[in-house]
């Protein structure tokens, strides 16, 4: 599971799932801190795991 570190507590937030800006093609991924509950969102060339996450769009993205 692809985590990220929270930007509030530091803890680990767990990867909920991917959105993106009406008005551009960005990704966001959204996360979620498993420790203070805060939600938070990372562009996804802001990751320093870009290969796991271009799997992980390839699995949502299948029909
Ligand atoms: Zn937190």
């Amino acid at each position: 599971m692809k985590v990220a570190i929270c930007p509030r507590c530091g803890a680990d937030g767990i990867k909920i799932g991917i959105t993106s800006l009406p008005d551009s093609d960005e990704a966001y991924e959204q996360y979620c801190c498993l420790k203070c509950g805060h939600g938070f969102m990372l562009r996804e060339e802001d990751s320093d795991c870009q290969e796991i996450i271009r799997g992980a769009d390839a699995d949502i993205m299948r029909p």
